[in-house]
C-alpha cells in the first residue's frame, strides 16, 4: 500500500522545538503546559507575541527550528517498518522550495527510508490533495485542519496527527505512531 506523510508536526516535533528556542532566544522561560495548551498552530501566543512579532521571530530562527527538530517518538521506526514490508512511504510537505533539499538530507540523516522519486515539496498546502490524487495513495497523515479539510471526500484514508489545535476535527486520530503498525495488520 501507499503511505503518505506531511512532516512538520506530524514527523517531527517541530513546534515544540520551536518554543523551545524562542524561549531561549528571548530569555523567557514560558511553562510547557502554556505551549501545550495552545489551540494555535504559531507558538507566539504562548509569549505574549503578536502575529507580526510571531512571524518575524520565526522568519529569524526558521533554519534552526527545521533542521535541529526530532522526530516524534516511534516515528522512524514505524515507517522503516512499513518499508521493510514492502509498503511505499511517501514525503509530501508544504516547505518552501528553497528547503526542499535540505530537507530530504535532513529525513535521511534521522533515519526515515526515503526512496527516489518519493519525497514532495514545496507545494502550498492546498496542493497537496492534487499531488496525493495523483499519487493514488492508499493513507495520508497530517496535522493542519486546513490541508485535512481539504482531502474530505477523496476515497483515501486520511489520518490526523493529534494536537493541541486540531482536537475538533472527526477523523481518525494517531497519538503515538506505533498505533500505525496495528491499524495495517488489522488491514490484513
Ligand atoms: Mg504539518
Amino acid at each position: 500500500m501507499k503511505f503518505g506523510f506531511d512532516i512538520d508536526d506530524t514527523l517531527l516535533n517541530l513546534r515544540e522545538r520551536a518554543f523551545t528556542i524562542f524561549n531561549a532566544k528571548l530569555n523567557r522561560n514560558v511553562d510547557i503546559e502554556t505551549f501545550r495548551s495552545l489551540r494555535t498552530i504559531p507558538v507566539h501566543d504562548a509569549f505574549g507575541l503578536s502575529p507580526e512579532e510571531g512571524r518575524k521571530l520565526w522568519n529569524l530562527h526558521r533554519e534552526e527550528v527545521f533542521y535541529s527538530a526530532s522526530p516524534f517518538e516511534e516515528a522512524v521506526e514505524t515507517l522503516v517498518e512499513l518499508d521493510r514490508q514492502g509498503h511505499e512511504v511517501y514525503y509530501v510537505t508544504a516547505r518552501e522550495a528553497e528547503h526542499c533539499g535540505k530537507t530530504r538530507d535532513m529525513l535521511i540523516r534521522n533515519g526515515f527510508p526515503v526512496r527516489e522519486g518519493r519525497f514532495y515539496c514545496g507545494m502550498a498546502d492546498l496542493e497537496k490533495a492534487r499531488i496525493i490524487d495523483e499519487l493514488g495513495l492508499d493513507y495520508f497523515f497530517d496535522d493542519k485542519p486546513v490541508v485535512l479539510e481539504s482531502l474530505a471526500g477523496m476515497k483515501l484514508k486520511v489520518y490526523v496527527r493529534d494536537n493541541s489545535y486540531n482536537r475538533h476535527l472527526d477523523l481518525p486520530r494517531i497519538v503515538n505512531w506505533s498505533e500505525l503498525l496495528d491499524i495495517v495488520s488489522k488491514e490484513k
